[in-house]
């Protein structure tokens, strides 16, 4: 029987604002789309933060034993320098200044984008569709919402006619917007513009004769608006109407509500039963931006090779780090957060390699089975991987407690506590055991083995000093010193 019949999930539903009980459309299969990467630059880490979040979702669900068709796009075309429907194609330009074919730009980024992904140890998604890859299906849902009334063609673009639908329908029903304040708020765009209101938004532009990435279409050569990508690739795959969406917090609006108006135009239904936005990072407390100079990329962060941090940190610590806190709430990178999360990190995966040498007793002094549960209520509500954390740490100390014969567990509690802990470490959080000879290198740990050796020595003579000095530098260098009973080990970060 899958685990999913006796877990039950609450999901936090961007649309109702509420924890709502997780009822999947089809019995035991799960549809989710993710919003993905433009591929125009190198992903940013605020897109690792998001998109790590909604990993964690996908492992969970799997686990529980769902089938799980998880469709996460990439945009390779019509995504707009500004959400006005106005400025460049962000990959055109990319392409034209740097004088390459766009196809290279989304080929350079798009392995990018994954290698970084691998490297954070993502689950690659169930189906990855392109924007250019599906032209056709986006011109025919142009056409349907067309002729449903919901759209009308000015000089070779196509607009989605916001007013018109707001007649019947509700658009800002997701973003708590009202189309009165928009209208109020909203600069009129100098008379440059074919839109009837400048509220409404484009589903097909006219492509200018400079423009180098167009298709033919009824309307003349041109490209797709971005919103209506993730409508014409989520239902092609999942269905008219599908169980979860997610993206950051960034895509509320526009897209988002972009993407219900085009449902709800072409389809006649709303597409999506819960609605997930994961969101914010920031560094330093304050807001992420090449133009402030507050930001880091992945690799610089990888690496350590930046302005903030002192030093690199590995990718399981930074998805440590990511994990301990909920993906709805704010997360702010910091050193100080990071080396805490380190730490924790050492300490739990130092514990996990501690399991398959406790020894069982003929009598169990823990409630595996209560602590168990208390795991996956954390993940089931909401997937709050902070509190799921929380209750690992509390398996830290019962496996010290154990090996030091103070509690104990027989052999099919062992076993449980043991698969459970395993499951939610590394199938869940998705985190990766760092040996301590990582790279194989013998030389290092010679060298190291022998200032250990020397630190010892120090430590005899009582030159703390000395001792201390051995153990920090090493730290610096990313080499940390352990000091347990049986004498002192040591990894790398
Ligand atoms: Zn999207």
């Amino acid at each position: 029987m899958p685990l999913h019949n006796d877990q039950h999930i609450k999901i936090y539903n961007t649309l109702s604002g509420k924890k709502e009980d997780f009822k999947p459309i089809n019995n035991g299969h799960i549809g989710m789309y993710v919003c993905g990467p433009t591929v125009y630059s190198h992903v940013h880490l605020g897109n690792v933060r998001t998109f790590m979040s909604f990993d964690i979702v996908f492992r969970y669900l799997k686990h529980l034993g769902y089938k799980v068709r998880y469709v996460r796009n990439i945009t390779d075309a019509g995504h707009l320098e500004n959400d006005a429907d106005v400025g460049e194609d962000k990959i055109s330009k990319k392409a034209r200044l740097e004088e390459l074919e766009p196809m290279e730009v989304v080929q350079r980024y798009t392995v990018d984008f994954h290698n970084v992904l691998n490297t954070f140890n993502f689950l690659p998604p169930s189906i990855e569709p392109t924007a250019t890859g599906h032209i056709i299906e986006q011109i025919e849902l142009i056409e349907t919402i067309i002729k449903n009334g919901f759209a009308y063609q000015v000089n070779g673009s196509v607009y989605f006619d916001v007013h018109k639908f707001n007649e019947t329908k509700d658009y800002g029903i997701l973003s708590k917007r009202k189309l009165e304040d928009l209208i109020h708020n909203t600069r009129e765009l100098d008379g440059q513009s074919d839109k009837k209101n400048p509220q409404d938004f484009a589903l097909w532009k006219k492509a200018e004769p400079q423009h180098i990435m167009k298709w033919p279409s009824p309307w003349g050569d041109g490209f797709p608006g971005w919103h209506l990508e993730c409508t014409a690739m989520s239902t092609k795959y999942l269905g008219d109407q599908f169980d979860i969406h997610g993206g950051g917090m960034d895509l509320k609006f526009p897209h988002h509500e972009c993407e219900i108006a085009q449902n709800e135009a072409s389809k006649g239904k709303a597409p999506v039963n819960y609605w997930m936005h994961a969101n914010m990072l920031q560094l330093n407390g304050q807001r992420m931006s090449k133009s402030t100079g507050n930001t880091v990329n992945p690799a610089e962060l990888l690496s350590g090779n930046n302005n903030f941090f002192s030093k690199a940190y590995a990718p399981s610590v930074i998805r440590f780090f990511i994990a301990q806190s909920s993906y709805r709430s704010v997360l702010d990178l910091t050193d100080a957060g990071l080396l805490a999360s380190e730490k924790g990190f050492y300490r739990l995966m130092d514990a996990v390699s501690k399991l398959e040498k406790l020894p069982s007793g003929s009598t169990s002094t823990i409630d595996v089975q209560v602590w168990k549960q208390s795991c996956y209520d954390a993940m089931n509500d909401d997937f709050n991987s902070p509190i799921l954390i929380a209750h690992l740490f509390e398996a830290v100390k019962y496996i010290h407690q154990i090996k030091e014969g103070q509690e104990t567990l027989t052999d099919k509690d062992l076993n449980v506590f043991k698969t459970t802990i395993k499951a939610f470490v590394f199938d869940v959080l998705g985190l990766e055991t760092i040996t301590k000879t990582e790279g194989g290198n013998d030389k290092l740990s010679g060298a190291v083995e022998l200032l250990i050796k020397l630190r010892q020595e120090a430590r005899a003579n009582k030159d703390f000093a000395l001792s201390d000095q051995i153990r920090d530098e090493l730290a610096a260098m990313g080499i940390v010193l352990k000091d347990s009973r049986e004498g002192t080990t040591f990894s790398l970060n």
